[in-house]
């Protein structure tokens, strides 16, 4: 039996395990095994009708990352997590889940780029339509709704703009209809609780700040367990009605003995089973050995992060720094209602001189890695005009936020001497 707590720092270590019940082993094993030993023809046949749950290949389970799931599902407050490969494929299987060709769900535009891609083009392709909606305004989503909407998604903290999504006030407007939210809560782990603000399903990229040592690729789905799928049957056909897939099971019957997990259970045995993107073992122990420290480092994060805001303040060089904490009006009030354990350690700003000055700060860094990623133990530095962003066009990377002067940094676990010391040189480059 793990240990039971409230606290995220007691469950990032002890959830969802304590010990090897054979030999005492006290870290979580590796269990780099495919398949599992069938006791005997029943207990093969329960498994398999779901009487019983339990491990049958690990493309659909595994023990070890059993541990990550319950872990992650713990620290959000959920009933049940789905480990994957990527965080792009916890965003493609949060959709697909719910939603068949002819379907429809409403985004946000601030998303990541991959999910935008994902959304606007493979799905697209594969007969979901994505309607993009912009949250400045919450209304919005109401708006694009129609009878086939089957969920709203966004992110809790996008970047590059980093306006806070208005979480409750889109969830209160998804649960008139029977509409869940996802939430993609990848730059805001433990600063942000979506399930507490009616998020019915939360998003990750593991491979961001959970695991933080930037090793391994991983992303999960959790699902709250709240969302009642039942309340409007016919706006989730996906749960409510006989899954062809799985012998006719309708998912919320199927799992009542269980426990509120028809999104999760069907997740792992349809999308996960089909499509195959199981996330290693490895990766899986990975992740673990970073997500035991994530309360720690995400203190850390967040106050190098404000000594670099209060360190860009007033610099002759910038025109505007992008933080949270910079934010006013609605943005600030979203920033303090949603990001209760901090505004994270993801920031941006303007270089007065453009194009230019952006490329000789990236070029002139010693320390911070320039590299397309987020959320990793070390500072991290890019500059989308030249990189990310480059495919768009001019009126496109405007609308993102991202203008030829833009860099975006995610600040790491370095000493703030040696971070500000790095950001004197970039800027000392910029000027000239
Ligand atoms: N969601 C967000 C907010 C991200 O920043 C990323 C990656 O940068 C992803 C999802 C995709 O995750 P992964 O790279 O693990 O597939």
């Amino acid at each position: 039996m793990s240990v039971k707590s409230d606290h995220p720092e007691t469950i990032a270590l002890h959830a969802g395990w304590r010990a090897d019940a054979s030999n005492g082993a006290v870290a979580v094993p590796i269990y780099q095994t495919t398949s599992y030993q069938f006791k005997d023809t029943e207990h093969a046949a329960n498994l398999f009708a779901l009487k019983e749950l339990g491990q049958i290949y690990t493309r659909i389970g595994n023990p070890t990352t059993s541990v990550l799931e319950e872990r992650l599902a713990a620290l959000e407050g959920g009933a049940a997590a789905v480990a994957l490969a990527s965080g792009q494929a916890a965003s493609a299987f949060s959709v697909q889940n719910l939603a068949k060709a002819g379907d429809n769900i409403v985004s946000s535009t601030d998303l990541y780029g991959g999910t935008w891609n994902l959304f606007a083009n493979t799905l697209k392709d594969q007969g979901v339509e994505v309607r993009f909606v912009d949250p400045t305004d919450p209304e919005n989503f109401r708006r694009a709704t129609d009878l086939r909407t089957r969920a709203y998604y966004a992110e809790t903290l996008p970047n590059p703009k980093l306006c806070v999504f208005p979480i409750s006030e889109v969830a209160s407007i998804g649960k008139e209809y029977g509409i869940p939210l996802i939430i993609d809560n990848t730059a805001a782990p433990l600063l942000a609780r979506p399930f507490d603000h009616g998020a019915a399903i939360i998003v990750y990229s593991t491979t961001k700040y959970l695991a933080g040592h930037g090793t391994s690729i991983g992303g999960a789905i959790i699902d709250s367990g709240k969302f009642d799928w039942e309340k409007n049957p016919q706006r989730q056909p996906a749960l409510t009605t006989p899954d062809a897939s799985y012998h006719g099971a309708i998912w919320v019957e199927a799992v009542r003995s269980i426990g509120p997990v028809a999104y999760a259970i069907k997740a792992r045995t349809t999308l996960l089973r089909d499509l195959g993107s199981a996330i290693s073992p490895f990766n899986a122990f990975l992740t673990l050995q970073g997500i035991e420290t994530i309360t720690l480092r995400m203190e850390r994060h967040v106050q190098n992060t404000q000594k670099v805001v209060d360190f860009l303040a007033n610099k002759k060089e910038i025109a505007r720094i992008i933080y949270p904490s910079k934010q006013t009006g609605e943005m600030r009030r979203r920033a303090d209602k949603y990001l209760t354990g901090g505004y994270g350690a993801l920031l941006g700003f303007e270089l007065k001189g453009g194009m230019d000055a952006g490329r000789r700060f990236i070029d002139a860094l010693q320390m911070f890695y320039h590299v397309a990623n987020i959320g990793d133990a070390r500072s991290l530095a890019i500059h989308p005009a030249t990189t990310t962003h480059s495919q768009l066009g001019e009126e496109a990377q405007l609308a993102s936020g991202v203008t030829p002067g833009y860099v975006r940094l995610s600040i790491g676990l370095e000493h703030i001497d040696d971070i500000i010391a790095d950001l004197e040189r970039g800027l000392r480059a910029a000027n000239q």
